[in-house]
């Protein structure tokens, strides 16, 4: 299949409005740098910083309202004027999530939701996770990404929730730059001419204007704080690695037993049905959610400067060409959902914010595991920590720092190995080979430390003994890792990786 007919396959099923998603994240992802963020082509307006007497319009605005909408009921709850600008519509999300029991508990804790509400929004549980390698072994783990639930309904819920809270919410607004100031942040927005403001109360009455003011409409907002929660699209996304994916919901999937057969009371974590192809290692997810319906995707890790225009869409139609490899069934897409996830291999610099009154979250800031990539379970974890920190921008306190965990010292090297595969056709089941040893050995390990992988929760000491046992089961690994990194690199790794081991990151 070729792009043109993935596209109309994903239009079918999405309409226009996706597409319209699809096609800014590819053409975003590849031109980054605030002056592209509004519409791809048009240069950033100028813009002139606040001084101490600008009237403020909020405490906080966030630049983007997907899964970082989470924060804005928060944000509300500590009395902080709260706006959201989203180019399309916030709350509408074009992702499922799978995640852990106890990190939909965080939802709870945090008191965003209650515990009924938490639970009506799981759509299936399971048995048990599986890791399956081509040509290898099939790995069983209970207890990590054990939950699907409705991404689309949470966000809706969440967004309810912000309105009722007093949060001005922007629909269909793209924020197109910002200026610092001592005190405050001016940002730049324009509508994408259907922009319409839903407002809490308080918005501040150029908002209105904006709003207002029809097609192309553009206008200025000032701030305390301006949190960027522009995914991927945002201009200080600039982590190392990304993970292209693709699929969604699907439905006509054979129910069975054996690996090309959907079994729905157990989740398939990770899979693969093929060795390096065209330089890339590809991977499989299929998650069980609504009777019939199952979440599928399609992804691969790579360096980000090796993803070029129109990846998703490539990605598109070698998943629709390659799926009846993965699973039988005579399959249809029923929701589409993609979208580039960053990761920091934490061998480059991390990525931060540009100045003290903007906050950096969810995946343009890519502190969530570099080998998992699972923000959702990230964000939902450090909710009250990212709260605090904005708080205190908008509060113009000392930036609290940015919250990591030492464990991802040690996963980035592994991600980053997954994004370099070998190119040589002879080597085209080494990455297979790896994971198989890898897997293996955690299984081995006993289901707590594997499980404590795929949840983020392993300690620096336990990833160490994991990498010495792989080391006895695949005695090549180090050689291979001394190969793609070089001495230097590796040794500043090893560094940092003991220094995390000692407690001391
Ligand atoms: C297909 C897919 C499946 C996933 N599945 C899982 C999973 O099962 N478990 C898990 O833990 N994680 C999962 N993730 C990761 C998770 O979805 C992300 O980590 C999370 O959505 C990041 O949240 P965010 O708010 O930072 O960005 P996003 O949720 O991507 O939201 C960014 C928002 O910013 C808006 N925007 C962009 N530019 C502008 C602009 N200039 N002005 C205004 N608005 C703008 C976009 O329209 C978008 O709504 C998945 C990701 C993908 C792509």
């Amino acid at each position: 299949m070729n792009r043109d007919g993935a596209v109309a396959l994903v239009r079918e099923v999405g309409g226009d409005e996706l597409c319209e998603r699809l096609f800014h994240l590819d053409a975003v992802r590849t031109s980054q740098g605030e002056s592209q963020v509004g519409s791809c082509t048009e240069p950033a307006p100028a813009i002139r910083a606040p001084d101490a007497l600008a009237a403020i319009d909020f405490d906080a605005v966030l630049a983007g309202g997907g899964l970082s909408l989470l924060l804005s009921p928060l944000l509300a709850a500590r009395g902080l004027r709260v706006a959201v600008v989203e180019r399309a519509k916030a709350g509408a999300v074009h992702r499922e999530w799978n995640g852990s029991t106890a990190e939909l508990d965080a939802l709870a804790r945090t008191r965003l939701l209650t515990p009924g509400e938490v639970e009506a929004l799981i759509v299936a549980r399971y048995r048990h996770g599986v890791c399956v390698w081509h040509e290898g072994g099939s790995y069983p783990v209970t207890g990590a990404l054990d939950c699907a639930f409705d991404a689309g309904r949470l966000l809706g819920l969440v967004r309810s929730k912000a309105e009722a809270a007093g949060v001005t919410i922007l629909d269909g607004y793209t924020v197109r730059g910002h200026a610092e100031g001592e005190t405050a942040v001016r940002v730049a927005i324009a509508s994408n001419g259907a922009g319409v403001a839903s407002s809490g109360g308080g918005a501040a009455s150029h908002v209105g204007d904006v709003a207002s003011s029809g097609d192309g409409a553009r206008g200025e907002l000032t701030t305390r704080v301006l949190v960027d929660s522009r995914g991927s699209s945002s201009p200080y996304a600039s982590a190392d690695l990304v993970c292209p994916t693709v699929g969604g919901v699907v439905v006509g999937l054979e129910e069975g037993d054996g690996r090309d057969r959907i079994d729905p009371t157990v989740g398939e974590i990770l899979a693969t049905t093929e060795g390096i192809e065209e330089g890339r290692q590809h991977m499989w997810e299929a998650f069980p959610g609504a009777t019939g319906h199952t979440t599928v995707y399609l992804f691969y890790y790579a360096r980000r400067e090796d993803v070029g225009p129109g990846a998703l869409l490539a990605l598109y139609a070698r998943f629709f060409e390659r799926l009846p490899s993965y699973k039988r069934g005579a399959f249809k897409l029923v929701r589409p959902t993609f979208g580039y996830i960053p990761g920091w291999s934490r061998l480059t610099p991390a990525p931060a914010a540009p100045g003290r009154r903007v906050v950096l979250v969810g995946d343009a800031a890519a502190r969530h595991s570099p080998l998992t990539f699972c923000g959702f379970g990230s964000m939902v974890r450090s909710l009250e920590h990212t709260a605090d920190k904005i708080e205190r921008a908008a509060l113009g306190q000392p930036a609290a720092p940015q919250r990591d965990q030492a464990l991802h010292v040690g996963t980035g090297v592994l991600a980053r190995i997954m994004a370099t595969p070998p190119l040589d056709p002879a080597k085209k089941d080494e990455l297979n080979g790896l994971l198989d040893a890898a897997f293996a050995t955690l299984h081995a390990m006993g289901d707590r430390t594997y499980g404590a992988l795929l949840r983020d929760e392993m300690t620096s000491s336990e990833f160490v003994r994991f990498l010495a046992k792989i080391g006895t089961r695949r005695p090549r690994v180090y050689r291979d890792v001394m190969t793609s990194f070089g001495p230097v690199a590796l040794g500043r790794w090893g560094v940092s990786l003991a220094r995390a081991a000692a407690g001391s990151l």
